[in-house]
């Protein structure tokens, strides 16, 4: 790729705060130009999607450690704000660059910003290089026989099972940085002023205490999971008391990791213990549920916004507020669904089967379109993601493709008994039931008066009753389904 060496070239950082594997920044090194690099906080451009709260509080520290990174390496990087759509153009000819590279993204909003910006630097002479940066393979690469998109996981499963994923690559050594103009620097705001961390109320200590953001973080957690975790992830991955998952999700959300990295990384792992070989294939087959996921978002584009199934759009969905703020709060009455939503809103994060269970809870339990929960996991989520999140609550709700069907309700006390048989989890998130007995942790209103007694707690006053009745919930939901055959 050869570019004017006296012009610098750009990269335009986008949910890829990472050094390693970032073939837009490989690429770009590799002109020889110096290279400028910079990231947009763009709440304006139509049709994007404003982050939440709790992926605004990852950024923060997602963008500190990536501009200590690119210092340490002889560059840095400048941050704007405003819409992409009106301010690349500047930056890029104030900045008399001669390219621009970026890795691509997969939502409808961000690539008609992208095809936009890059029209426009095309007409001035400027040229556009895109990379993968995101996934194993990228959505139009991977076609069933009849050259269309997977509707199904399984066979897409095996598709990209049997291809080759390209090679990870080195971080570079050294980038040769130059100098911003200043009115450039003048533009550019601290990310400590650009206003992503909540300050008053400050309700971050809980993610605080839990989360390391950036590119290290990710990588040392990685590493970690495949010394202690990766051995049993097939039969731990649903057991919520125990570590038993790689908790990587907000670190590839902000791309702080490559999946390419994770897929070559637990590759070498079953190769070198053998002994590992299910483990492995089944972590990377959730690697694969992600590329899965965004696939579905850029054919589908109307994923997060509408159901997938039309026939859903008649749903009868119920709107009670009062109960839904419980589910928020964590305020049920039934524990596992409790701990799960506690967990979320002091962690930022919800461990996958307890995900399903509450999710379920809302959108059958209690009727409430997928919607209402969709939007309250992106904005209190870590790893709230366009793809994953709207493609696992339309799972939940049934309207997905290939997804659950409705009438698999989840019963929130066995999954609870099940997946958490000690109570363990429920004790670290519901600390107010957490002297019951294992045999009642999970249905605080069959203890005997003795025993509530014992362990502190007075049903409805120090905990709630259950705010709806498992059975009948269960048949109101089904009977709300019902309808929309009747009506078919
Ligand atoms: P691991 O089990 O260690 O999996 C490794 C990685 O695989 C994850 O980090 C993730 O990137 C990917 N992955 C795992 N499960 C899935 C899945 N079902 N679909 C797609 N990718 C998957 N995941 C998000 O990253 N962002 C979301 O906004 C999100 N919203 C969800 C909403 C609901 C209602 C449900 C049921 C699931 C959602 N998930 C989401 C999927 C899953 O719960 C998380 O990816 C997982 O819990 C993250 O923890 P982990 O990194 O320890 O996962």
């Amino acid at each position: 790729m050869s570019t004017d060496s006296q012009s610098p070239v750009l990269v335009w950082f986008r949910d890829d705060h990472r050094l390693s594997d970032h073939p837009a920044l490989a690429a770009a090194v590799a002109t020889g130009s110096r290279v400028l690099c910079f990231a947009v906080l763009d709440d304006d451009s139509d049709g994007l999607r404003p982050l939440g709260g709790a992926t605004r509080w990852w950024l923060h520290g997602s963008l500190e450690a990536l501009d200590d990174a690119l210092r340490r390496t002889g560059s840095g990087l400048l941050v704007f704000k405003g819409s992409a759509l009106s301010i690349v153009g500047r930056i890029a000819i104030e900045a008399g660059a001669s390219a621009i590279f970026w890795n691509r993204r997969y939502s409808a909003a961000e690539i008609a910003v992208d095809r936009a910006i890059k029209k426009h630097l095309t007409d001035l002479g400027i040229r556009a290089h895109s990379f993968n940066g995101r996934l194993l393979h990228e959505p139009w690469t991977i076609a069933n026989q009849a050259g269309k998109p997977f509707q199904v996981f399984t066979p897409y499963l095996r598709a990209v099972m049997a291809r080759p994923v390209a090679a990870a690559l080195p971080p570079p050594k050294r980038i040769p940085g130059g100098t911003w103009p200043s009115a450039l620097l003048d533009a550019a705001i601290p990310v400590g002023a650009l206003g992503l961390e909540p300050s008053s109320p400050d309700w971050a200590d809980g993610m605080r205490a839990e989360w390391r953001r950036g590119e290290r973080a990710g990588q040392e957690g990685f590493e970690r999971f495949c010394r202690e975790s990766l051995r049993g992830y097939a039969d731990n991955r649903d057991h919520p008391s125990v570590q038993g998952t790689s908790r990587l999700s907000p670190h590839l959300r902000f791309g702080e990791i490559s999946p390419r990295q994770i897929w070559h990384g637990v590759t070498a792992e079953a190769a070198r213990e053998p002994s590992l070989a299910r483990d492995a294939e089944k972590y990377l087959s959730e690697i694969i549920w992600r590329d899965f996921s965004h696939q579905m978002l850029h054919y589908y584009p109307h994923m997060p916004d509408r159901p997938h199934s039309s026939r859903f759009d008649r749903f009868p969905w119920s709107e009670d507020a009062k109960a839904v703020r419980a589910w928020q709060k964590g305020r049920t009455g039934y524990p596992i669904v409790d701990a799960g939503m506690r967990q979320l809103w002091q962690t930022g994060w919800m461990h996958n089967r307890v995900r399903m269970i509450a999710a379920s809870f809302l959108v059958k339990h209690l009727l409430t379109d997928w919607r209402r929960g969709e939007a309250w996991f992106w904005d209190t989520l870590v790893d709230a993601d366009p793809a994953n999140n709207a493609f696992s609550w339309q799972w939940i709700a049934g309207s997905g493709p290939d997804s659950a069907p409705f009438h698999r309700i989840f019963n929130p006390v066995a999954q609870g008994e099940k997946f958490d048989p000690d109570g363990d989890y429920i004790r670290s998130f519901v600390p107010e039931i957490a002297e019951l007995p294992s045999g009642f942790i999970h249905k605080p209103w069959d203890a005997p008066p003795a025993v509530l007694h014992a362990a502190g707690v007075r049903r409805g006053e120090t905990y709630p009753d259950p705010i709806v009745p498992h059975g009948p919930a269960r048949e109101r939901a089904l009977q709300a389904f019902r309808s929309l055959r009747s009506v078919a």
